[in-house]
């Protein structure tokens, strides 16, 4: 899997590194909690500012994969767009399979105005849902495997 990455593109960054790692908090939705997003690597090209979001996956995306993972970057979009100086933003994820044969491949993630509002309304109404103890299992093959809470989940009587 590293050599791949090493050998891919992305491991030239072509630019300047703005950021790995770096953390953003700021307030996006009125009546929420400040936003915390880590950034994995974002880069000054000298004509944008390209955020990419490295994934490591069992599989290759699919156009699915891509479209429920990119609320992720459009948030991450409006809270670098203050720090931008008017720079165009760019978002891309870069996906590194597991697989026998490891791929990396980069998918751009089209900043889409009304994707972003949706998203936004989803993320204040998970805040309403908390603040009224909305609270409930909603297993998934991607997040259970992997959940610290499995036990007392299986316990949970409602
Ligand atoms: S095991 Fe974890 S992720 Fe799965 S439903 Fe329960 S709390 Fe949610």
């Amino acid at each position: 899997m590293l050599a791949v990455f090493q050998a891919s593109e992305l491991a030239s960054c072509g630019g300047t590194i703005l950021g790995i790692e770096e953390e953003l908090r700021g307030k996006l939705l009125p009546g929420c909690p400040d936003l915390l997003a880590r950034l994995d690597l974002t880069v000054d090209t000298g004509t944008e500012i390209r955020i990419t979001d490295l994934k490591t996956a069992r599989a290759r995306w699919s156009p699915a994969d891509l479209e429920s993972a990119s609320g992720q970057l459009l948030l991450y979009h409006e809270l670098i767009k203050p720090l931008a100086s008017g720079k165009t933003i760019s978002l891309e994820f870069a996906v590194l399979t597991k697989t026998k044969v490891p791929t990396l491949e980069r998918h751009p993630v089209p900043v889409d105005p009304n994707r972003l509002a949706r998203t936004k309304k989803t993320a204040e109404r998970i805040w309403q849902a908390i603040q009224a103890g909305n609270f409930y299992p909603v297993p998934s093959p991607m997040n259970c495997s992997t959940c610290p809470f499995r036990e007392p989940c299986r316990d949970w009587k409602g």
